[in-house]
């Protein structure tokens, strides 16, 4: 990378109508932040752009919903996102967003400069409008069937069943998801960036210049490219989002992936007054962090549209990542199956190192992979725990046990202390060649190596029992150990920020370049450290059953929101059901039966007597809680025996889609003994 001076890295803003979960922070924030952390660590020129994605047609769907505005929606959440990136440790040197009035005014130049050159086609063309709103119907503001697949619910962008992206005009049966009226095609005039133009320049650029990247990445580009590319419209008939700057295009604003990568632009704006050297000096790199619903965008569209404008420089590697699945299943904003960053920071204190390591041990850079929770329990505890926090532990405890905290000078070096010491520098170059290569799964995998040898060092050379024999000897070991330990504070910097900052409390150190890394005399001779405290606790497994047990009960609540009603049965008559008596009564006493667990005994008043019912409601009631309640009751049931108590009659429930019982009760208060048909 010697052509390079210095890194702009840019990392997919979220889309601001929900918080960050665990499959944004895999797929994007995790491996950008560990690599701008080690290009720092190198004392290089780097930047890392963030920002929150405020535009597009649903913020505006959801505000409408709530009632408020579309302001308010990204308000809200652009203040989540921040502060749990902030507290998370993701080291953005700016954190913007696209409602700022700086990325408007740099959008808008944007646009503008290349609608004067003449870069876009304008087209006329009919859209759907809904008459009773007065609106085009852009997106997801109009559903229909997908004329692919079949489904119902495909939105006019997208269907989100086969995944098919769509076309409102393609949809069969298209209704406006304002009012749900059949829109009606309209004429409207918009913009249209000419892809296909691009093609022979995007096949040189890509497919013959850069066959490095990673092979998801090019392998998608390249079916894309093959595919054809055709115009794209970069304005939309919308009322929030950053209007188009050509006089006469009142209610059309720029379209938010026209927009939303300009972003990156807007926000280095923000940051310094330099921002053109990070963006059109040849001797910058810029490199866009990703998951892989954003390649198209990030190596078609945003590189066609910096080429139209001609000023900037192009994406020096996109290391775009897989999905990430939460227990076998794919996570979803909407169906709430996600593990929440701002919740985990509140379940889990101080432990963000944990999740960033584990995100990253089992990061999705090549194909999807899932994250469980046993598996996260279990990284931390034979990992963290078992091998590093364990090595340091004892390095440092033994080092004040023998030496009071001082550390001891080396003797003469055996065969094996002199390899030890040489295998430090062995993983520095390994760590370096895999996050060079945007490896970073591996990279960690290489700089945990650090911790593994201190482990089996200490446990093949046993001090607490040469101590007794040779002490002498003892020194030599522990100054060993705890070089290896001084190293592991910047091997493992990048990967665990706050861990590492505690580490170097331990040792009495102050952060050092990563240039050296490799040393054995990062602690010199007689150097005092701190008594140290655990770098990692063990997670238990009540800790892991009620994150389980959250995940069960969103499934649960998800499949009861799902539930359909079961079809009615078949006709009876009126006698039929004249049969049967109904009354209202109130409930006397209740009580559990003795050694069950779901039966309750009841004595309620019917109105005509005082009896015994017994019901298999202890699950939903206590009690205590329901004496005095009027329910219905079939009081002309056969009498039967149940666990030995005769029940006579049966409370009227009804089973909720969860399987749960409530009572059928009168809505106001009537005389018991009233009758219920
Ligand atoms: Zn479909």
């Amino acid at each position: 990378m010697s052509k390079f001076k210095r890194t702009l890295i840019t990392t997919a803003l979220p889309y601001a109508n929900g918080p960050i979960h665990i499959g944004h922070l895999a797929g994007v924030y995790v491996p950008a932040d560990i690599y701008a952390r080690y290009l720092r660590l190198k004392n290089e020129d780097v930047i890392m752009i963030g920002g929150s994605d405020e535009h597009g047609v649903p913020i505006t769907l959801k505000a409408k919903n709530e009632g408020v505005t579309p302001q308010d929606i990204v308000d809200r959440y652009h203040g989540i996102i921040k502060d749990s990136f902030e507290k998370f440790g993701i080291s953005f040197d700016v954190y913007s967003r696209t409602s700022a009035p700086i990325h408007h005014e740099t959008a808008s130049e944007f646009f503008k400069k290349l609608y004067d050159e003449g870069k876009f086609i304008e087209q006329t063309s009919e859209q759907y409008f809904d008459e009773e709103n007065k609106q085009f119907l852009a997106d997801r503001y109009i559903i229909g069937t997908c004329p692919k697949c079949g489904f119902e619910k495909a939105y006019g962008d997208q269907c989100e069943s086969c995944g098919t992206s769509l076309s409102p005009t393609e949809l069969i049966n298209p209704t406006s998801t304002i009012s749900g009226n059949k829109p009606v095609l309209k004429e409207t005039k918009h913009w249209y960036l000419p892809l296909d133009q691009y093609e022979p320049w995007l096949r040189e650029w890509i497919l013959e210049g850069h066959q490095e990247w990673k092979p998801n990445v090019y392998g998608q580009v390249k079916s894309w490219i093959d595919g054809g590319l055709q115009p794209r419209a970069v304005t939309r008939d919308l009322d929030w989002g950053v209007p188009v700057p050509v006089e006469g295009t009142d209610g059309k604003v720029l379209y938010v992936w026209f927009d939303a990568p300009i972003g990156y632009i807007s926000a280095t704006k923000e940051l310094t007054e330099n921002w053109e050297t990070y963006w059109k000096d040849p001797e910058t790199r810029m490199l866009h962090f990703i998951g892989k619903d954003n390649i198209v965008f990030h190596c078609i569209i945003f590189p066609s549209m910096l080429k139209a404008e001609g000023t900037f420089n192009l994406p020096e590697n996109v290391p775009a990542n897989e999905f990430l699945n939460l227990e076998n299943d794919k996570i979803s904003t909407s169906r709430n199956w996600a593990v929440w960053l701002h919740e985990y920071l509140e379940e889990f204190p101080g432990k963000e190192d944990v999740l960033k390591y584990v995100l990253t041990a089992n990061a999705p850079e090549t194909k999807d992979n899932d994250f469980t929770w046993k598996d996260f329990q279990a990284r931390n505890n034979n990992e963290l725990v078992a091998i590093l926090g364990n090595f340091v532990n004892r390095a440092l405890v033994l080092t004040n046990k023998y030496y009071d905290g001082v550390v001891p000078a080396l003797g003469e070096l055996s065969d094996y202390d002199k390899e030890a010491l040489a295998e430090i520098g062995k993983i520095k170059a390994e760590v370096e060649k895999s996050i060079d290569n945007f490896r970073i799964r591996e990279s960690l995998k290489n700089a945990m190596d650090l911790a593994r040898l201190g482990n089996k060092y200490l446990a093949d050379e046993e001090p607490w029992k040469v101590v007794k024999t040779d002490p002498e000897r003892v020194n030599t070991i522990m100054n060993i150990c705890l070089q290896i330990t001084a190293n592991l504070t910047i091997c493992l910097e990048p990967f665990l920020p706050f861990s590492m900052e505690k580490l170097r409390g331990f040792l009495n150190l102050g952060k050092m370049d990563w240039e050296h890394f490799g040393s054995t005399e990062l602690l010199p001779v007689g150097h005092q450290v701190n008594k140290p405290e655990l770098l990692f606790e063990k997670i238990e497994d009540a800790t892991i059953d009620a994150q389980i047990q959250k995940l069960l009960d969103t499934k649960k609540a998800n499949d009861a929101a799902n539930a359909v009603a079961k079809p009615a049965k078949e006709n009876c008559s009126f006698d039929d059901f004249m049969k049967m008596d109904i009354r209202t009564g109130t409930i006397l006493e209740a009580e559990l039966v003795p050694k069950t667990k779901k039966l309750l005994k009841l004595k309620i008043d019917t109105g005509i007597d005082q009896r015994t019912v017994v019901s298999g409601i202890a699950e939903y009631y206590q009690p205590e809680n329901i004496i005095g309640k009027q329910v219905s009751i079939l009081v002309n049931l056969e009498p039967r025996k149940i666990r030995g108590i005769e029940s006579q009659g049966m409370i009227l429930m009804a089973e909720d889609a969860d399987g749960s019982l409530k009572f059928v009760s009168p809505v106001d208060k009537v005389k018991n003994g009233s009758e219920v048909r």
